[in-house]
C-alpha cells in the first residue's frame, strides 16, 4: 500500500459520519430543487410596460434580474450536490483535491459539495 492510499485511510471519516452527511445531502436535494422550481415561477417573462405601468416595470426587471442570478447559483448548487451525492460512498470522498488532508466535517456538513478544504478554497 501506498503512503498516500495509507494516509487517506488514516484520515477517512468513520461510518456513522459519512451516513450523517449523506442524509444531509438527501435533505438539502429536494429543498433545493423545490426553491429552483419556485424560483422559475417567479422569473418569468415580465408584462409588458403599458399592461403594469412603467416604475412597476422596472421594479419588476429588477427584481427578476436578482432572482434569475439566484436561480443560476441554485442550479450549480444543485448539480454539486447530486454530484456529491453519487461520490459520497467513495473512499477518496470529503479528501481536499488540492492538497489531500481530509475536509473536516463540520465544513462538509455545511457544504457537502466541497471539494477542497478551507485553507485551499481561496
Ligand atoms: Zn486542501
Amino acid at each position: 500500500m501506498s503512503n498516500l492510499v495509507l494516509l487517506i485511510k488514516v484520515m477517512q471519516m468513520t461510518e456513522d459520519e459519512r451516513k450523517v452527511l449523506k442524509g444531509k445531502m438527501e435533505e438539502l436535494i429536494p429543498a433545493l430543487a423545490k426553491e429552483i422550481e419556485d424560483l422559475k415561477e417567479l422569473t418569468q417573462p415580465i408584462a409588458p410596460e403599458n399592461a403594469i405601468g412603467r416604475i412597476s416595470r422596472m421594479d419588476a426587471i429588477n427584481n427578476r434580474s436578482v432572482k434569475l442570478a439566484a436561480l443560476r447559483k441554485a442550479e450549480i448548487r444543485l448539480h454539486a450536490l447530486k454530484d456529491a451525492l453519487s461520490n459520497v460512498d467513495k473512499p477518496d470522498f470529503g479528501i481536499c483535491i488540492r492538497c489531500n488532508s481530509s475536509i473536516p466535517i463540520g465544513r462538509l456538513l455545511l457544504r457537502p459539495q466541497s471539494k477542497s478544504c478551507v485553507n485551499c478554497a481561496h
